[in-house]
């Protein structure tokens, strides 16, 4: 059985990509001062594409009473946003008052498909094999997971008979995960052909960024996705919980683009980080998952009846 505990490749990636693409401020724990922070009824987020000017909205989650804080900072680029957009700025009172849209201007996925995505060289090219890396590293293991749970499944599909479960402790626990675990790795074909797919895929996104990177400077201006479905810190410098906007749970993430400043130095931290190469990382990297022992016992209730 694998280690739940231990730090997780892909999750790992994804926190070193967030910190080299995505994120740009350290967490913080303290409650914000009124000095420095302001609170906003915070309701909506609207997109806004600069080139083709259409936008759609996201709903905020309404957690802490439906405000949150934004730093003086954001408030003052907020006013400046709004400037743009020809948008008037609610007074200071209001803010806490009266429902707030947050506004953004970054291009929209077609748009960034006709203007950048397709650039050939340079940082912006760096950037979007990165991108592609990242969605490679966290397709893989998306798939392992779909395949490890139709593993469960066609085992289950195999079983006719009440008695060929009940021959089994299911009662205990451990004894069921054990079980489920060893059909698991008795059906690897597919977890394997998505893993040999995987490194066919990075390797040579790998070697062109390598060769990218031995010609960039040490930092650059470039568009990067970032996904209407992440939270959003409203703090400028530092964030905690009180300046996070959660989108609505039911929100479908669609990527936005925006031109941000990137390290090579992270780019490199990004590149260099261990990812999967072997079956048994894949399978320790999907875990076992919960929803197996739920399969199970559906499986033997319907034998009963
Ligand atoms: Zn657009």
């Amino acid at each position: 059985m694998p280690a739940n505990d231990m730090m997780k490749i892909t999750d790992n990636l994804l926190k070193v990509y967030n910190y080299a693409f995505v994120e740009e401020m350290p967490y913080g724990f303290y409650k914000p001062n009124a000095a420095m922070y302001a609170g906003v009824r915070l309701e909506k987020s609207q997109y806004n594409c600069p080139k083709c000017k259409q936008s759609f909205q996201v709903n905020i989650r309404n957690d802490n009473d439906g405000i949150i804080y934004f730093s003086k900072s954001r408030i003052a680029q907020q006013k400046e946003v709004y400037q743009k957009l020809d948008l008037d700025f609610p007074e200071d009172w209001e803010l806490m008052e009266k429902p707030f849209t947050y506004q953004h201007i970054g291009y929209c996925a077609k748009c960034a498909q006709e203007d950048f995505l397709n650039a050939a060289e340079g940082g912006q090219r760096i950037n979007n094999l990165c991108h592609q890396l990242y969605l490679q590293d966290m397709l893989v293991a998306d798939k392992a997971k779909k395949y490890t749970t139709d593993a469960v499944q066609k085992w289950l599909d195999t079983i006719t008979e009440s008695s060929d479960l009940t021959k089994y402790d299911l009662s205990n626990p451990e004894i069921m995960q054990e079980l489920i675990w060893i059909m698991v790795l008795s059906d690897t074909e597919k977890v394997q052909e998505a893993l040999q797919e995987y490194r066919d895929n990075i390797q040579p996104i790998l070697y062109e960024i390598n060769k990218l990177l031995e010609k960039a400077t040490p930092a650059w201006k470039a568009y990067v996705a970032r996904s209407t479905s992440l939270p959003e810190s409203m703090s400028d410098g530092e964030y905690h919980e009180y300046t996070l906007a959660f989108p609505a749970d039911n929100t479908k993430g669609q990527d936005v683009y925006y031109r941000r400043e990137v390290e090579k130095s992270r780019v490199e931290m990004f590149i260099s980080q261990r990812r999967i190469a072997s079956i048994e990382e894949l399978l320790t990297d999907v875990g076992f998952q919960e929803q197996w022992i739920d399969m199970v016992v559906a499986k033997g209730t319907s034998l009963k009846k």
